[in-house]
């Protein structure tokens, strides 16, 4: 198995509290990598240090054999790896065809200038058709703001995506999706990583998501690797069960949903 990404004792540390743990870990190519742990395990701080959002205590990541440890997020991007985030990052006043012409704009230029249109006839077909492969050009003039909640996770992801990154890693993508969507949801967003042979990490609370779309499943527990193997190994680990899924279950039962 080729290496994508290799992380090697990979620490975050705030103050008194652990965030990370000395994390190793290394995502093979194409691998669909579920990452789970109750809140403030540390699956946002681990994505966070990988994209360069955070600066690591401690510890070296490299992608496709090349240390990218502390570099900023836009060199991050540069390299290969993107990401979507919890909440959605879209200018939530203008237009989803718009913030798809932003992602080519920054993709195709490095940044936005005055001096480069945003709107060109062939910028403008190629926007359609990243909005049609994620099934949402029907929203193209519609603004972010009006759009329900499962659109703007898909044009979030979708802006992610379209430098067509050797890896995705993605933040809760199903979450404050209607439990009717988020399988039609995920199928959008996993078919495009599938036809890349992109390699794909994602954080999820929903089991049900976690099960379906996942071959590996590492789970996070108070900033360190509990457990790292295939889905149902990982799923049906006692200590998982334990400290992971245990946790989950008491989280849906506050929040009053059932999973
Ligand atoms: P969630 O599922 O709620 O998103 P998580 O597993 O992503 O949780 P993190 O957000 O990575 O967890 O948090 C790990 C720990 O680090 C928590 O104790 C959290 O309070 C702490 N932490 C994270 N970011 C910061 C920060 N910027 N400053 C101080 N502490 C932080």
């Amino acid at each position: 198995m080729n290496a994508v990404l290799e992380t090697r004792a990979l620490s975050k540390s705030f103050g008194a509290v652990v965030a990370a743990a000395e994390i190793d870990l290394v995502v093979g190519e194409r691998e669909v990598i579920g990452v789970i742990g109750a809140n403030g395990a540390g699956k946002t701080t681990f994505i966070n240090m990988v994209t360069g959002y955070l600066r690591p205590s401690g510890g070296s990541i490299r992608f496709r054999g090349r240390d990218i440890t502390g570099l900023p997020p836009r060199q991050v991007v540069r390299a290969g790896i993107c990401r979507s985030f919890q909440v959605s990052q879209l200018f939530r006043e203008l237009t989803v065809l718009d913030n798809m012409l932003i992602a080519l704009g920054m993709l195709r230029e490095g940044a936005l200038s005055w001096l480069a249109p945003l709107h060109t006839r062939a910028r403008e077909d190629e926007a359609r058709k990243v909005l049609e492969r994620y099934t949402i050009e029907r929203y193209a003039d519609s603004r972010v703001a009006t759009l329900p909640q499962g659109v703007r996770k898909l044009l979030d992801i979708a802006m992610a995506t379209v430098s067509e990154p050797p890896l995705l890693l993605l933040d809760e993508p199903t979450s404050g999706v209607a439990a009717e969507e988020k399988f039609a949801l995920m199928d959008t967003v996993m078919a495009p990583v599938r036809a890349s042979g992109a390699a794909c990490l994602f954080v999820e609370h929903d089991m049900e998501i976690v099960e379906r779309y996942s071959a590996r499943v590492i789970a996070f527990y108070d900033g360190r690797i509990l457990a790292d193997g295939p889905t149902a190994e990982t799923l049906t680990d006692p200590e998982v069960r334990k400290y992971v899924i245990g946790a989950e279950l008491h989280r849906d039962r506050e929040a009053g949903c059932s999973k």
